[in-house]
């Protein structure tokens, strides 16, 4: 990892910030973390745009928002070519598309197969993005926005199991009940881990899964790397995390062997997954098992040999504090088991749930991450060439 390149970007970035917080006290913008000085940009001059006509400034309604993502709505909604040009393709309900373009009532946005092609505002639900909020003691939880990445799906099973259990499947079943935990209040119980319903913290103002059990064929469809990653720029997302499960294990381990990788190019990516990696083994290590590990446990990264960047597309791709979490070896017969019962995909869930709110609402450092290494496997992804757009019977 290159220092001198992150120290440059976090200069260029706190003195950008001190810009935007002079900008907050003038029309009204809550204070934003350093994070993502692009979001921040947008949010800033969308609001003194309005400015100029109202006052005070209403920030990222979802009537006007020019970025955020489009849930499309029962019945589906048309593609267009074009703003008042010819509609062409009917999407599927319960799809998530980002959009970071806007013209008057039409939307430009991104398919799963990242292609791109216009909808009307008034056609689809709009979430409107993060506010960037500063992350610790005063986070508020009721104006977070998050998304969720179900890893793999479709003709992209990931991982399978001994006994036949995919990845695709349990990733899908996990990534909603941690949007189910989000979209409610709760009680934790930090020493336990439990999770119970209540109000010490709220719900989230928005939850994102790239593959909802609402779309096409109940979750299991096909989603570009690209278009994963472009909903949580889209969203001006607080966290990203990508639910999966591990394949070829290296050794024998007396807990779990959870991995969960970090993006080295966005700030806090590292905390986020020491933070979850703490939860993870408070959550999963309960369980019984012969439990399995790859090299390393914990927070990790990998890097490309040549380019210095992230290693995996999803994480290259992150704007905004990104994590791919590796529960368990669905490989492993032991593991696979217990992936097949709901308690312990629930268990995982209050995990990944627990450990984004501790980074949000919290300055816990979580467990210190491992050193980006570098990386030369091939990590064989699907090819998108024939990935497929679904369409709304
Ligand atoms: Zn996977």
């Amino acid at each position: 990892m290159d220092i001198t390149k992150l120290l440059r970007g976090r200069t260029v970035v706190d003195v950008f910030a001190i810009g935007i917080a002079v900008l907050s006290v003038a029309v009204g913008v809550s204070a934003m973390s350093a994070d993502s000085a692009e979001a921040e940009s947008t949010a800033a001059s969308a609001s003194l745009e309005n400015q100029t006509t109202f006052a005070p400034a209403p920030v990222a309604k979802s009537e006007t928002a020019t970025s955020g993502v489009a849930i499309t709505p029962e019945g589906g909604t048309e593609l267009w070519s074009g703003p008042e040009q010819d509609p062409y393709f009917r999407i599927h309900e319960g799809m998530a598309l980002g959009f970071t373009h806007r013209q008057d009532d039409w939307l430009f946005v991104t398919t799963n197969c990242n292609d791109t092609a216009w909808v009307r505002a008034d056609d689809v639900t709009i979430v409107a993005p993060g506010k960037q909020q500063a992350l610790g003691n005063g986070f508020d939880v009721s104006e977070a926005v998050v998304v969720l990445d179900a890893g793999h799906g479709d003709r992209d099973w990931g991982g399978v199991g001994p006994s036949g259990l995919s990845e695709k499947s349990v990733n899908l079943d996990i990534a909603n009940r941690v949007s189910i935990l989000m979209k409610s209040g709760h009680d934790v119980d930090w020493a336990t881990g439990a999770v119970t319903a209540g109000s010490t913290v709220s719900a989230f103002r928005d939850v994102v899964v790239t593959r909802s059990v609402d779309g096409p064929n109940d979750g299991d469809f096909e989603a570009n790397l690209t278009y994963r990653a472009s909903l949580a720029t889209a969203a001006a997302a607080d966290a990203f995390v990508s639910i999966h499960n591990n394949t070829v294990p290296r050794i024998d381990t007396d807990i779990p062997g959870s991995e969960v990788f970090y993006s080295t190019a966005v700030d806090g990516s590292d905390r986020l997954a020491g933070i979850i990696y703490e939860e993870l083994l408070l959550s999963l290590g309960a369980f019984e098992a012969d439990w399995s590990g790859g090299e390393l446990l914990g927070a990790r990264a990998r890097l490309n040999p040549d380019t210095e960047e992230d290693y995996y597309g999803l994480l290259r791709r992150a704007t905004v504090p990104s994590v791919i979490v590796e529960g368990v070896y669905i490989s492993e017969p032991d593991e696979e088991a217990l992936l097949e019962t709901e308690a312990f995909r629930q268990a995982y869930a209050e995990a990944v749930y627990r450990g984004v709110v501790r980074f949000l609402t919290t300055d816990d450092a979580g467990a210190e991450p491992n050193r980006p290494e570098y990386f030369y496997d091939d990590a064989g992804t699907v090819s998108g060439s024939v990935c497929v757009v679904p369409e709304q019977p």
